[in-house]
């Protein structure tokens, strides 16, 4: 028998019980397990029902994702679904957990479901540039109609129980003791027919297809770039046109083709690439971590207001320390009208909403924070002030917490050298908007241990943020790799290009914006600041763009001045290009000595992000990122990168090594000063490999 599904009987009733843990995966295993428990439930006489559950938190989450691409053992799960809906016998889905995917398929396979009421359903196939290739497309439509078939199966989100009760797609939830209640619900079905979703047509039948026009408009905007959810709507549409049987056959011949496909290739990479983020190789599993429940942050400006929010968010109480009770006000008052935006959009309770404003309050002093097991600092970018702060926490804060610093381009270790406990510093380097922003890069300084470091990654999930552990070096791993990248859209001005060009090729390739709309969208005028402020140690033979400074001279620095690189009109958001611009670049052009020419589409593409590339690869080189599929989900996390491209690095394997390597040095010959190829990239290059081999390696 089966070890991986238990086979009970209860009078005429027989149990399944999948226990394959952690997520009871439909792998081979599971599948002979239950067509096993199936052919002994129909031999015996004596069972008139068949059960089918799981154990533990999930009924299952689906199809086992390692054997994805590879030949499936038989049965597959469309032999497994189609002998269950052909049983005989009535077999009924006792969903105790939430059924993901081919859990979901498998589900609706059986004659009837009942469900806990802390159960879920849900398709996400989309998330992985696939669509349900198990029935899911057929059988969703039928029972639950077409438009929530589409609501769940193209946006990938699951149900709760008590709304899949309310949609058709279970019969019944079961309050109280779960098997219990789920063999009574099957004793009553006993000697009943088989009811098969194949063959209910009711909500199909009858339907226009204005509906899938209407729901393709309705997605356009979130789906731009994406195939999967254009195939999902396809094939439910299929359940609506074509025969059943010719629907489940365009149904996995449409499966076959996405996951074939680079997008799905792509968001298969995303997917693991982010569990294993929070893997750090010389940090054992088991490491003690230290318990975060209260915290304090320092500095209640643009982003100590945010990463306060962050904490109470997740129930942790927090201080905020400020230089003034002005400022402090100021803080808090942003903070509220932060959380009351989010009220009056309808996604947050005002209930909710003063829970987490409770949560957060002033600090008196250094004193006050003293019982803090984190503090994070978040005060003005400049060594003299941090290292006075890290001085005085060093003095108050108890053993054992947790000091950390928001830095964005500072030395963590010199910050750290402030303290006599620099074990205890790290670098949380949150990004703008601190609330909203999945991603925290975690910056390990060289005396961090690895006690802090393993709490911080915990942190990161306690405060629903992407952690990425990076190491000290300018920028970190996303500033350090967007600089080149800026550079690069830059000269490309003084060139040929205008801005409006550039954006457009950034914008097509998947990002929300390109480069320039995103500096009008953040505020030109704090990068001027800060160029202004290295302008002193610039070497004098570097090549300088000095456009950017002479739009912020003009006063322009951006939406909030109503005119950056484009202009706005009042209380709108969209970039207008502006003449004025375009003559500013044209003589910047003229007064450098540089003919403009066209530069091609290709040119604009390959230089913006194998400018990332370049980059990403000394850093992976210099072990600043552990993985380049972690500089990849810094990419999609922190910079918009588009997941269906699965990162810089991941986009650079696509498209061969070889061939970046070939562009990088190409651009070398041609333009010199910050081509030059990275050694890992020419290596790999030569070598024939990938940054996904050098990882495997
Ligand atoms: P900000 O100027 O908006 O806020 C800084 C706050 O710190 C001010 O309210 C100021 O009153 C307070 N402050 C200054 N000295 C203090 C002291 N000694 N004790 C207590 N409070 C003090 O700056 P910001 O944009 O929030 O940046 C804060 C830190 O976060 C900086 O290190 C910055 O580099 C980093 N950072 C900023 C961004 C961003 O996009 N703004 C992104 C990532 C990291």
């Amino acid at each position: 028998m089966s070890n991986v599904v238990e086979y009970v009987r209860h009078g005429p009733v027989a149990l399944l019980t999948i226990q394959s843990p952690p997520v009871n995966a439909l792998g081979a295993a599971v599948r002979q397990g239950i067509g096993e428990g199936l052919s002994r439930g129909l031999d015996d006489a004596e069972v008139k029902v068949i059960v089918l559950t799981g154990s533990g938190r999930m009924f299952s989450a689906g199809a086992d994702i390692r054997e994805f691409g590879k030949p499936m053992k038989s049965p597959n799960l469309v032999e497994l679904i189609d002998t269950i809906e052909g049983c005989a016998k009535p077999v009924i889905a006792a969903l105790n957990g939430m059924a993901l995917g081919g859990g979901l398929e498998l589900a609706m396979g059986c004659h009837y479901r009942v469900a806990a009421p802390a159960a879920s359903a849900g398709q996400p196939e989309v998330k992985l540039g696939i669509i349900p290739g198990a029935g899911g497309t057929q059988r969703l439509p039928r029972l639950a109609g077409v438009e929530a078939a589409l609501n769940m199966i193209v946006r990938g989100d699951p149900v709760p129980a008590a709304e899949a009760l309310k949609l058709g797609i279970v019969d019944e939830l079961i309050e109280g003791d779960f098997v219990a209640g789920a063999i009574a619900f099957a004793g009553k079905q006993a000697g009943a027919a088989p009811r098969r979703t194949r063959d209910l047509d009711d909500k199909v039948r009858n339907v226009g297809s204005s509906v899938f026009e209407d729901f393709k408009k309705s997605i356009a905007r979130r789906a731009r770039g994406y195939s999967a959810p254009y195939r999902c709507i396809e094939s439910i549409e299929n359940a609506v046109k074509l025969p059943v049987d010719e629907g489940f056959a365009r149904e996995r011949a449409i499966f076959a083709e996405c996951l074939a496909s680079a997008e799905s290739l792509a968001l298969r990479h995303v997917f693991s690439a982010q569990r294993r983020a929070a893997d750090i190789p010389d940090i054992p599993k088991d490491t003690p971590v230290r318990e975060i429940r209260s915290a304090a942050v320092i500095g209640a400006g643009t982003m100590g207001g945010g990463i306060a929010m962050n904490f109470a968010n997740a129930g942790i109480p927090v201080k905020l320390l400020e230089t003034s009770r002005e400022a402090l006000d100021r803080g808090l008052e942003i903070l509220r009208k932060n959380y009351a935006a989010t009220v009056s959009k309808g996604r947050l309770t005002q209930e909710k909403m003063d829970a987490c404003l409770a949560l957060i309050t002033p600090a008196g002093g250094y004193d006050d924070i003293a019982g803090a097991d984190i503090v994070i600092e978040a005060v003005f970018e400049e060594m003299g002030i941090k290292k006075e702060v890290f001085g005085k926490l060093d003095k108050v804060c108890k053993p054992g917490a947790i000091l950390a610093t928001n830095t964005s381009t500072l030395d963590v270790d010199e910050i750290a050298a402030a303290t006599a406990r620099p074990e205890s510093v790290i670098g949380t380097h949150f990004f703008s908007p601190a609330n909203v922003m999945k991603l925290l890069e975690i910056v390990r300084g060289k005396e961090t241990s690895k006690e802090v470091v393993a709490s911080t990654v915990k942190l990161a999930k306690a405060i629903r943020k992407v952690g990425v552990v990076v190491g000290v070096c300018d920028g970190f791993v996303g500033n350090r790799m967007l600089h080149g990248y800026q550079r690069q859209a830059n000269f490309m001005l003084e060139e040929g290009a205008l801005p409006q060009q550039v954006d457009k090729v950034i914008h097509d390739f998947g990002f929300a914006m390109g480069p320039f709309a995103v500096g009008d969208l953040a505020g030109l005028d704090v990068g001027w600041r800060i160029r202004k402020a290295q302008a002193k140690t610039r070497p004098s033979g570097l090549r300088y763009s000095a456009v950017a400074d002479k739009i912020c001279e003009m006063g322009r620095f951006g939406q909030k001045t109503g005119a950056g690189w484009y202009k706005y009109e009042a209380g709108k958001r969209a970039p207008i290009p502006d003449p004025e611009i375009e003559a500013l670049i044209i003589k910047e052009s003229a007064e450098r000595g540089i003919a403009r020419r066209d530069i091609s589409e290709q040119e604009i593409l390959e230089r913006c992000i194998y400018a990332l590339v370049n980059e990403g690869a000394r850093i992976l080189e210099e072990g600043i990122a552990l993985r380049a599929s972690d500089i990849d989900i810094i990419w999609l996390n922190g910079y918009g990168f588009p997941p269906y491209r699965g990162g810089p690095m991941f986009y650079a394997d696509t498209v061969g090594l070889k061939n970046v390597y070939d562009a990088v040095s190409r651009y070398n010959d041609e333009q010199g000063q910050f081509w030059e190829p990275a050694p890992l990239l020419a290596q790999l290059a030569k070598d024939g490999k990938s940054f996904a081999d050098y990882a495997a390696a």
